[in-house]
């Protein structure tokens, strides 16, 4: 999962796009970059951390580099490793200059691509990266499809049109989830999202400085005082430059990603068309009513639950006690490289309110379960397994998602099927392994039943039933 943002048309292009990025900050803490166009100059600047390590702000002074168009990512590895060099954006040479891309999503023929591109005699990948693959393949085919057309005089409009091409015929070849921004060193900015739609984007518009804004949620364009105006199309192709232009590549299905509503995104925004905060309310009222339990308090785990936690509380008419509290403080890469911090894991991210829920009936909810650690930690830390004080008198777990059996290939990062709790645990087994006194998921009907158009949303990591052939995928993973 990543977050991608761009700007058009801003004197201050690189520094909101500082601000955009820490806004989708949430999609991917690993590392972050941005590309930009400095007097026909292409420029890169990418590291590992979040988006305030890699792009500081200055002391007392502005931010140095200059540029009126933008993009850049944030990242959270799915392809290839958590090291600098797949940090995005890539770059690529077309014979009319260079190009850079920054995607969010996931390619299932990924390595059947790769080595193809390597045959065709465009350089190899440095690489393990799906947004190296789109970059490059884009480029291959615009020489290409520059090499079959007219040799008059190279204008904004030729090289638009190959471009164009260029991406549709890598948004044909490459399956999988892509929302993803290109930057040509002439200034140009492309978005474009596969024809699916798995993975969100959308654009914003701001009349005085009359620049464009395209994000991976709306919570990022937000700080900047931009206007939301809708989503990229699933296939669409919009072009800025010289003027705005779209194309579209088409599909009459649709396959976004139900675990955005669930876990992703934030939920200050809307999410394909939805307002994320409401869909969580609505999971947890469903959920309520599904599962109900006797307790004295909903305590929701911190911060995807807490939405959830108020739908189940107003359904339940119990109160909801913020039993947890989390620090904001930990990221993901300093839990992974330190053992001995590893190891206190959810226990430095998370500590109990004990005060408040000691001796009491407590309803845990969390938004999904996929190994079981998380859960069976938060169970134990809450009823101080272990330790020499008191904790909840009983644990009531309950889970805004049906239980998640199969790898998602789309992005998100769950593991093999031989690593998900639910692919051979029955619930009552998982019940038992998480320490829970009653364990209760919501049903995929329930889960349907909270958007408004069921019927375009992807469910396969509960039900495996994947929207695109994705064996490849199977047969390499590890
Ligand atoms: P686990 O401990 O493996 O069962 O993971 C479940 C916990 O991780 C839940 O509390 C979720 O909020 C969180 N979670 C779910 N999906 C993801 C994901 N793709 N990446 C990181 N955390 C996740």
């Amino acid at each position: 999962m990543c977050g991608v943002f761009g700007v058009f048309n801003h004197p201050e292009a690189i520094k909101l796009e500082t601000i955009g990025l820490f806004g989708l900050n949430h999609r991917g803490q690993e590392s972050a970059g941005i590309a930009w166009v400095n007097y026909g100059n292409l420029r890169l600047r990418k590291g590992m951390g979040l988006v305030f390590d890699v792009f500081p702000a200055p002391e007392g002074k502005p931010i140095r580099y200059k540029g009126k168009v933008a993009i850049g990512h944030t990242r959270y590895s799915t392809c290839g490793e958590s090291l600098a060099e797949n940090a995005q954006p890539h770059l690529a040479k077309t014979s009319d200059g260079q190009i850079a891309l920054a995607s969010n999503g996931d390619i299932v023929n990924f390595a059947s691509l790769k080595s193809w591109l390597e045959e065709k005699g465009m350089e190899k990948l440095k690489t393990d990266n799906d947004g190296e693959l789109l970059v490059k393949m884009i480029a291959f085919y615009y020489n290409e499809f520059k090499s079959k057309g007219s040799k008059c005089d190279i204008d904004y409009f030729r090289r638009m049109d190959w471009l164009v091409q260029a991406i549709k015929k890598t948004l044909k070849e490459a399956h999988g989830a892509i929302s993803a921004l290109v930057l040509t060193e002439h200034g140009e900015l492309i978005a474009f999202r596969d024809p699916l739609g798995i993975r969100p984007l959308v654009y914003g518009y701001n009349l005085p400085s009359e620049s464009w804004f395209f994000a991976s949620e709306t919570c990022a364009l937000d700080p900047l005082g931009v206007d939301y105006q809708g989503e990229i199309l699933p296939g669409e192709i919009r072009v800025l430059g010289k003027g705005m232009n779209r194309f579209f590549y088409p599909s009459e299905n649709r396959a976004h990603c139900i675990f955005e509503h669930i876990y992703f995104s934030r939920p200050d925004g809307w999410v394909f068309g939805e307002y994320a905060a409401k869909i969580r309310m609505k999971l947890g009222s469903i959920l309520a009513q599904e599962h109900p339990a006797k307790a004295d308090y909903v305590v929701p785990v911190p911060d995807t639950a807490e939405y959830a936690a108020i739908g189940y509380s107003q359904v339940s008419g119990i109160p909801i006690m913020p039993g947890f509290t989390r620090s904001h403080y930990i990221g993901r890469t300093f839990i992974a490289h330190e053992q001995i911090i590893r190891d206190m894991g959810t226990k430095l991210k998370l500590n109990p309110v004990i005060e408040l829920i000691k001796g009491k009936k407590i309803v845990l909810i969390d938004d999904s379960i996929v190994r079981g650690t998380t859960s069976r930690k938060i169970v134990r830390i809450a009823k101080q397994i272990k330790r020499l004080r008191e904790g909840a008198k009983e644990v009531h777990m309950r889970i805004t998602s049906p239980p998640i059996k199969y790898p998602c290939f789309f992005g998100i990062d769950t593991p093999t099927r031989k690593e998900l709790i639910a692919s051979d645990k029955s619930v009552e087994e998982i019940r038992q392994h998480i320490c829970a006194d009653s364990l209760g998921y919501l049903s995929l009907k329930g889960l349907l039943s909270c958007v408004k158009n069921p019927k375009n949303y992807c469910t396969a990591c509960f039900t495996g039933k994947y929207p695109m052939d994705v064996s490849e995928k199977f047969k390499t993973a590890k």
